[in-house]
């Protein structure tokens, strides 16, 4: 296994008191493979990344248990040196807004030969060169004309493809896109989302894409772990999962994507909100809001129940929402 996160724990400690966001994720991702990781916000998707990318590492937010191995190797337990050496060379990270991530004072061929420069040794000449073969590669037309450009000057579809190149541009096996394409329009996230696939496919990487929408992950996605209160939920199969889910938040989910045969018809809503993560109900954390919750689901955890040999369901009446 590439990257496989085991019983990850991560709290943030505020004024008001501890917020659990992470409570006891495990999930892996090998080297070709996309694990899409699916929640609304404050479902933990996201930090768990963070912790994975080692951007999570100091307060207010802390670690206290779980392992995150990287081929085998437990990354918080080597020394720091080594931790940032790992994940300088294995691993990069995609941002869902690319305007901010980018730094606007340089060109984006000199932020792309930047990488080349202080990481590879590569002369700015040299480094000129990769940053155009990268804009190529992430399909930016003219890239030789607008290697000197700036940031602003690209469009936003455009500026995504460059964070892209800018995470490709050490060849890391691992990627973790985090809402790669939540700030574009439609037609724009599916051309990037294919992008992003091809080039998942042709590196032979491990990608990680964190999305609340699970609508743009069906094509480009092996597997699927949902995730609620820092929990994960349901894991399976992408083509399980869509043929019938067995967790009723994740049918919530699924019944929430726009669906073209259903036009006009108003679109099904998870009812409530998310918990407070210092104060996760007991129980179920999903009970509040889930239409089949029993007396059972107020009182006792579930925990994740064996669906079949490559899924797991964390619900006491799995059996029902699968065949319900
Ligand atoms: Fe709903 Fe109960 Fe299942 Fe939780 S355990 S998802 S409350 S049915
Ligand atoms: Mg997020």
């Amino acid at each position: 296994m590439l990257l496989e996160v085991r019983d990850l724990q991560v709290e943030f400690r505020t004024r008001d008191g501890v917020a659990k966001a992470v409570n006891g994720v495990s999930y892996g991702v090998d080297a070709g493979e996309t694990l899409a990781v699916l929640g609304e916000s404050g479902s933990g998707k996201s930090v768990t990344a963070q912790a994975v990318m080692g951007i999570l590492d100091m307060p207010p937010g802390r670690i206290t248990g779980g392992e995150i191995l990287f081929r085998g190797k437990d990354v918080l337990k080597l020394k720091e040196e080594e931790r940032r050496r790992i994940r300088g060379a294995g691993m990069a990270m995609i941002f869902q807004d690319a305007l901010s991530a980018l730094n606007p004072v340089l060109s984006v061929g000199d932020q792309l030969g930047e990488m080349f420069v202080v990481h590879r040794g590569m002369s700015k000449k040299a480094a000129r060169a990769k940053a155009i073969e990268l804009m190529e590669r992430v399909r930016i037309p003219g890239a030789a004309q607008r290697v000197g450009d700036y940031p602003h000057q690209f469009s936003g579809g455009m500026r995504q493809r460059i964070m892209i190149a800018m995470a490709l541009a050490l060849e890391p096996a691992l990627i973790i896109a985090d809402e790669p394409t939540t700030a574009l329009d439609v037609t724009v996230q599916a051309q990037v989302m294919d992008l992003l696939a091809d080039l998942q496919r042709e590196y032979h990487m491990g990608l990680i894409l964190i999305t609340h929408d699970l609508g743009v992950v069906a094509d480009v996605a092996d597997r699927i772990a949902v995730m609620y209160a820092g929990k994960i939920v349901e894991s399976a199969p992408v083509r399980d999962i869509y043929k019938a889910p067995a967790h009723p938040y994740t049918r919530g989910l699924l019944d929430s994507i726009p669906r073209l045969d259903q036009k006009g018809q108003e679109l099904y809503a998870i009812k409530g909100l998310p918990p407070n993560l210092m104060n996760i109900p007991p129980g179920c954390a999903f009970h509040p809001r889930c239409p089949m919750a029993q007396d059972v689901c107020r009182t006792d955890v579930p925990p994740l129940y064996e669906v079949s040999e490559d899924r797991g369901s964390a619900c006491h009446f799995w059996r029902e929402c699968l065949h319900g």
